[in-house]
């Protein structure tokens, strides 16, 4: 069987190089065609010798996924959906900010941790995606948007683990993953720019600091383990206490020295005063130094049979004051996407959905539009 290209970091690249009898600085120029370039065939290597590019074809391949979906919403929000073979599909959500290009990436299709408030959990666990299924995401979307934009320049600066999956339930190939986007031969990402978001996958949290300290978000959604119990199933296994713990583990190795907790604001369920109370004095007291921390409100994403709410604004503003005012930074995140179920937790990999292709088509040219506002912006800042 032929390798995949996209299934190695660069000492992989080094040692199938080696394998071919090449030196490790034929690797470095093949990692670069690959990931900086976004060659798609070995005739284009024009560095390297005739005689190796005639050869890499019957020993490897670049395997992109195949593209079941590409919808553009009005915002300039970009969802992809890949087909990973077996009726499985995972989502890609390119988000274009006025500083930065926001990559939104799944790690798993379908999710084996189950949170209530989410559609990828409710559609149970099908598989872990390899390490060239998560990094075929990225490749396919950057060089897409370079082609779209007719540019050289990188358009996608950021990425976050936060499509469909828990990454560290997934740490054999997202490892090699998170390598390749940090590395300068590869997409050159700096560690505060990469950024995992885990319901709490306590050991993992331990060796992602230990061997590839990026930024990270923890999905806490709840301020007492009661709570926690029934929206997140896994707290069960690692409750909130020593969650926290493993955050202040993992600080002193953080890109940043504040973690992001995610809080998805759930009418009736965890947005009442008393919650927000309680979470001032689990962030600030824990182990009686306090979590050093940014709070992210998410309002709930509704979809069908879900059973949840979103929290009114208003009880979502309240929420949020009650916590800065306690002197913890929170925001509340914008929703992108929603008109193509884009935002967060709406990715279920609805194969069903590919109507409208032309209303869809207009929408993808609105968005490319403002993609490239994007990055005229980019490139004069
Ligand atoms: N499994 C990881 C990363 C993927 S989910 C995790 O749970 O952190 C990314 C974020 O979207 C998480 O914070 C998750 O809690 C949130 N999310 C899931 N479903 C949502 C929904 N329906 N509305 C809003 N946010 C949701
Ligand atoms: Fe899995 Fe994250 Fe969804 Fe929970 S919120 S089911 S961990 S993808």
């Amino acid at each position: 069987m032929k390798s995949n290209l996209l299934d190695f970091d660069l000492d992989a690249m080094a040692a199938f190089c080696e394998t071919l009898g090449e030196k490790r600085f034929r690797a470095v120029q093949l990692f670069r065609w690959v990931h900086q370039k976004g060659a798609r065939r070995f005739d284009d290597m024009t560095d390297l010798a005739r005689s190796l590019r005639a050869k890499l074809p019957e020993v490897c391949e670049i395997e992109d996924l195949p593209v079941l979906s590409r919808q553009s919403s009005s915002d300039g929000t970009i969802k992809w959906l890949f087909d990973v073979g077996d009726g499985n599909a995972v989502e890609t959500v390119f988000i274009p900010e006025t500083d930065r290009g926001t990559l939104c990436v799944s790690s798993q299709a379908g999710c084996a941790v189950g949170c209530r408030f989410c559609s990828t959990g409710h559609q149970g666990f099908s598989r872990n995606l390899t390490t060239g299924e998560i990094l075929a995401q990225l490749w396919h979307a950057e060089h897409f948007l370079r082609r779209a934009l007719s540019t050289q320049e990188r358009v996608i600066t950021n990425v976050v683990m936060m499509g469909m999956g828990e990454p560290l339930q997934n740490y054999a190939a997202l490892f090699p993953a998170l390598r390749v986007m940090l590395d300068d031969h590869g997409y050159g990402l700096s560690r505060r720019r990469v950024t995992v978001s885990t319901s709490g996958v306590v050991p993992m949290m331990d060796r992602l600091a230990a061997e590839c300290p990026v930024a990270l978000a923890v999905s806490l959604h709840a301020p007492n383990d009661q709570l926690r119990d029934s929206l997140v199933p896994l707290n069960r296994k690692y409750p909130i206490a020593e969650l926290l713990d493993a955050c202040l583990r993992y600080l002193p190795r953080a890109p940043r020295d504040f973690i992001t907790f995610e809080y998805c604001m759930l009418d009736g369920v965890n947005d009442r005063p008393e919650h927000a109370d309680q979470l001032v004095a689990l962030i600030r007291g824990h182990a009686g130094v306090g979590v050093p921390s940014k709070v992210n409100l998410i309002p709930f994403n509704p979809f069908p049979d879900s059973g949840l709410k979103c929290s009114p604004k208003d009880v979502v503003a309240r929420f949020a004051k009650t916590l800065n005012d306690a002197g913890i930074v929170t925001t509340v995140r914008k929703t992108r996407g929603d008109d193509i179920d884009a935002a967060c937790g709406q990715l279920a990999g609805d194969v069903m959905d590919r109507t409208r292709v032309a209303q869809r088509q207009a929408r993808l040219r609105t968005a490319q539009q403002q993609t490239i506002r994007f990055v005229e912006r980019v490139k004069q800042a």
